[in-house]
């Protein structure tokens, strides 16, 4: 193998000047022109760094000790946990955060989208950026004939115990300790992925925060679930808001975290919640937004872009169980919501009916496939909302956007890179972006959600 060239040598210790912050959180700092990639650094500060992995073009370095400090960086009560926990811009004020977010959408939308003059508003925050995760599931392991629970080492398969992590609701902290707790008092084994033994696997809860519903769910190796009723009687006794234990079965080796047998063990098999008044049915199977308060935010957004004066029929694509759907049904003539998960689409039916909503469809199948068929047949809507993955939408769903030509597109994203992509395939199919309003839905992590509106140009 050729030996990469570079300006500096594996474990070398330098002193560097750190000058930007990628879009993943790390810290840029360059030695002859070449970037060095550092967690928990910050742009403008200076400090000292250990370099841990050369690439060609670009290397990896571990932050040793900090000299000159951004007047952005904040004292968090776990410094360590951006390594673990996804938090990785824990370290940077929440001001800092949002403007850092804002730059990078503005960013990617000029230089992936070439849209230069659109307006980018500031990001919408939260009032309280910490605590916010209405779920968990966590890994189980075993340290000292005691069970633990938290985050993955990141490349590796060290559990680090965590008892309190800084984006989840208390609630949720509070539900997956004491479970951890009671099922080692209970001599219960944790699984071992190494040996394939052992028996619990996760622990998962989640809490309606509107309705303060809590669902714990036990996901185990082996059907067989020793000590079952004295651990569910703790549970309830500890854990008064709990309203639905559920026992889930995975008896593979793989990382996929539930298996196909859901037993409710306790209680009901589902909670409740509400976003705004709209009231969401949860199982321990289904998706569910994780904050829910900027859930609200960015819902809100979406229904002012739509504009809906009551006459309109609305597409919602990527519909999910239906959230997006149920909020602009209120204010449609129709709405016809398309998800490719056929559970997903049980649960929006169970949604529509539970709310008394009637003036939406909901249809299985793949959005680009549905939503054309649909529009051969002679259907059109006015207004349509899409929603998709992260890799964005497929083409020819945008093309036959750009067909059907509804008057308002209104483009809900949580990845700006492929927004920008597709928003320049509308604009070149006849469509202006007015105006992008970024959600801040996932405080201390990189992630930012993105709401636009589009109108045709000819209208
Ligand atoms: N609008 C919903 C869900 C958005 S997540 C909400 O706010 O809760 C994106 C959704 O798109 C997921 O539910 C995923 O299952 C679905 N999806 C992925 N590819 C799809 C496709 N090609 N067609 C339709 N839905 C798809």
């Amino acid at each position: 193998m050729a030996k990469i060239q570079a300006p500096v040598q594996k474990n070398q210790v330098i002193d560097v000047e750190f000058e930007d912050l990628t879009h993943d959180g790390n810290a840029v700092a360059k030695v002859e022109g070449y970037p060095l990639f550092v967690a928990g650094a910050l742009p403008g500060e200076t400090g000292r760094i250990q370099v841990t992995k050369i690439n060609k073009g670009y290397g990896f370095g571990r932050l040793m000790e900090l000299f000159e400090r951004s007047p952005h960086r904040v004292d968090v009560p776990a410094a360590d946990m951006h390594k673990y926990g996804g938090t990785q811009l824990q370290h940077i004020s929440y001001e800092g955060q949002l403007q850092f977010k804002e730059k990078q959408v503005r960013e990617v939308l000029t230089r992936i989208g070439k849209l230069e003059d659109v307006k980018v508003h500031p990001v919408l925050g939260m009032k309280e950026p910490w605590y916010y995760r209405n779920k968990a599931q966590v890994p189980v392991g075993e340290k000292n004939g005691k069970l633990i629970a938290g985050f993955f080492k990141p490349r590796s398969h060290e559990i680090v115990d965590t008892n309190e992590s800084i984006i989840q609701l208390p609630e949720v902290n509070e539900a997956i300790q004491t479970v951890k707790e009671i099922c080692s008092e209970f001599g219960i084994k944790a699984y071992d992925e190494v040996t394939h033994k052992g028996m619990l696997r996760h622990i998962m809860a989640r809490y309606g925060k509107q309705t303060g519903e809590l669902m714990v769910v036990l996901i185990t190796r082996t059907a067989d679930f020793p000590h079952k009723e004295q651990i569910v009687k703790e549970i309830i006794k500890r854990l008064p808001r709990v309203k639905s234990i559920v026992h889930n079965i995975n008896s593979k080796r793989t990382n996929v975290i539930m298996g196909d047998v859901t037993k409710v063990i306790w209680g009901s098999e589902v909670i409740y919640d509400y976003i705004g008044d709209v009231k969401f049915v949860i199982s321990a199977r289904s998706f569910y937004q994780v904050n829910p308060v900027q859930t609200k935010v960015l819902y809100d957004k979406a229904l002012e872009y739509a504009g809906l004066t009551g006459n309109e029929a609305v597409i919602d694509a990527y519909c999910g169980i239906g959230t997006i759907s149920l909020f602009l049904a209120q204010k449609a003539k129709s709405v016809f919501g398309v998800e490719v998960v056929p559970e997903a689409i049980e649960d929006a039916k169970r949604n529509a009916e539970l709310n008394g909503i009637h003036n939406v469809e909901f249809a299985v199948g793949k959005a680009e496939d549905v939503i054309s068929e649909w529009y051969k047949q002679g259907n059109k809507a006015n207004v349509l909302v899409v929603d998709p993955p992260r890799k964005g939408c497929d083409e020819s769903l945008l093309q036959t956007i750009i067909d059907m030509k509804p008057t308002k597109v209104v483009y809900v994203s949580c990845n700006p890179a492929t927004l920008a992509r597709d928003l320049r395939i509308l604009e070149d199919g006849g469509y202006k972006t007015m105006e992008v309003q970024p959600v801040d839905m996932f405080p201390q992590t990189t992630h930012v959600e993105c709401c636009s509106l589009l109108i045709r140009k000819d209208k």
